[in-house]
């Protein structure tokens, strides 16, 4: 199923509206905040590995630059445009506000699919992208700062980082300038799973509520939830196993191809491993085929997780819908319109401007661990062990007691960077998601608005606290 083409910024800038009537700010105040900064649309020719000659599109928009620098994906994919670009950075900006992620909001687009590239075209046309927007002091650890979204991963954000470095090759803080890099270029254990990981934390602080999770005739907690998967890509697959291990039951999963759905639950690796050996997640053994991939959605559940595309729940399909639970693990997954219907039914939808926060997130983290050069935990983790080695030995002493060696492990280990890395994520979508409650409850709004009223709130708060808009 190819998404409905709904324009994306209109849709964020309804949601902005709905929660700036709760401020009284100055109307410039509002518009700052909510216009897009500036954009950068750049064509640059790509030379196809058959020699011909072809024009490459590409996008760069800085949405808010009251914090800096500023941050967001690079997409690559075929049907992007300037609107989305410019949406899509807007939704940054909100998302560092909400989970005080010290940046303004960018986004980068390339129209390009990449499944019709040789990998040797799709470096050409990275480093290219990276080039142009070097020359206009749109890429710096300082200025601008990418990551991975829709279409691009790890060993794109290694050739961006590479043709950074070697522009500047003075520059000591280079591998800052670009976030979702392999470990061994610089990235941080923890940041590939980190966005499926924010999902999986969203679901489960949202289903922690008992006296959220009544009036959708639901118990409380995640164990036993039946969810719906749609995309099987960094977020879709990372939140559907993390969700499996807290619990959930994965009732079916969707990619490009088709779905498949088991009412007792799928097991989200050997569906993975299914369709990386047949070239289909159709057939899986056990499960039902759904050969339209949007008709998942439709299917008995508990739990949507749209993790791939935007506008895939729309007024044409609203209605069918069962989930009473919605976590927007993509950007923009469900229309304006569509978003109220399921508000007047009673769904709860958690936005993706907190849902799939956990990305940047991290990747906040990977910009620090660059500019400080220092892998995280290296100083305090022996320090930590030996410490918590001498209280054992105390208490031994003291009680005559002996720990067990598994004991003794448990006890005496300290964080290393992945551990310290998911607790930072956990600690940042915990602490988000009770802010948004306790303005969903006292404000008595939905929980988007909620989000964009924290948001909107943190902006506008930088903006005063410098006298720009006293
Ligand atoms: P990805 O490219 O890694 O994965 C997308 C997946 O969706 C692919 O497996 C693709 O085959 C699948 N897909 C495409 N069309 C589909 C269809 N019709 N039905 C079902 N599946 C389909 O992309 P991603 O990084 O996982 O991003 C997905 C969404 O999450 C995007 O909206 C992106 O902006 C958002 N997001 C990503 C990150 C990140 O860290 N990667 C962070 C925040 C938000």
């Amino acid at each position: 199923m190819t998404a409905p083409h709904v324009p994306l910024f209109a849709q964020v800038n309804k949601y902005f509206d709905k929660a700036a009537a709760y401020f009284d700010y100055p109307t410039g105040l509002l518009e700052q905040i909510k216009g897009c900064n500036s954009i950068y649309h750049v064509r640059f020719p790509l030379k196809r590995d058959d020699g011909t000659i072809e024009v490459i599109q590409g996008w760069r928009a800085q949405h808010s630059v009251h914090r800096l620098p500023t941050k967001g994906g690079i997409r690559f994919a075929p049907a992007v445009d300037e609107d989305d670009v410019m949406a899509l950075s807007a939704l940054m900006t909100y998302k560092c506000a909400l989970t005080d992620v010290p940046f303004g909001g960018a986004k980068g687009a390339v129209r390009v699919d990449p499944s019709k590239y040789s990998v040797h075209e799709l470096e050409r046309i990275t480093r290219r992208y990276t080039y142009e927007l070097f020359t206009k002091n749109l890429i710096g650890p300082g200025v601008d700062v990418p990551a991975p979204d829709y279409g691009t991963g790890a060993r794109e954000m290694a050739w961006v980082m590479d043709t950074y470095s070697s522009l500047v090759p003075s520059s000591i803080d280079a591998l800052g300038c670009v976030t979702g890099k392999p470990v061994t270029q610089g990235g941080v254990r923890g940041r590939k799973e980190a966005t499926g990981r924010g999902v999986y934390f969203a679901l489960r602080e949202a289903c922690s509520y008992p006296d959220d999770m009544r009036p959708l005739g639901l118990q409380p907690g995640l164990g036993g939830k039946r969810v719906i998967v749609q995309g099987l890509g960094n977020v879709g697959y990372h939140a559907a196993r993390f969700i499996q291990e807290g619990g959930g039951i994965i009732v079916a999963l969707a990619e490009r191809e088709g779905a498949v759905y088991c009412a007792k639950g799928l097991d989200v690796e050997k569906v993975v491993a299914h369709r990386q050996s047949t070239g289909s997640i159709l057939g899986f053994a056990g499960a039902v085929d759904i050969p339209d991939s949007s008709e998942a959605l439709e299917a008995d559940c508990d739990v949507v997780v749209p993790a791939a595309l935007a506008n895939v729940i729309t007024m044409a399909n609203v209605e069918r819908l069962k989930a009473k639970i919605i976590v927007e693990g993509a950007n923009g997954p469900i229309t304006a319109d569509a978003s109220e219907r399921l508000l007047e039914r009673g769904t709860l939808i958690i936005p993706d401007i907190y849902a799939n926060a956990g990305g940047v997130t991290v990747s906040y983290f990977e910009w620090v661990k660059n500019l400080s050069h220092l892998r995280f935990g290296r100083m305090e983790k022996r320090f930590e062990e030996h410490s918590n080695e001498q209280i054992l030995l105390g208490v031994e002493q003291l009680t005559g007691l002996h720990f067990t060696p598994q004991a003794r492990a448990k006890a005496t280990g300290a964080a290393g960077e992945e551990e310290l890395v998911n607790s930072g994520l956990e600690e940042t979508m915990v602490a988000a998601y009770g802010e948004l409650r306790g303005i969903q409850v006292a404000r008595k709004v939905d929980l988007r608005t909620a989000a964009f009223i924290n948001a909107i709130g943190k902006v506008a708060l930088a903006y005063m606290e410098r006298g720009i808009f006293p």
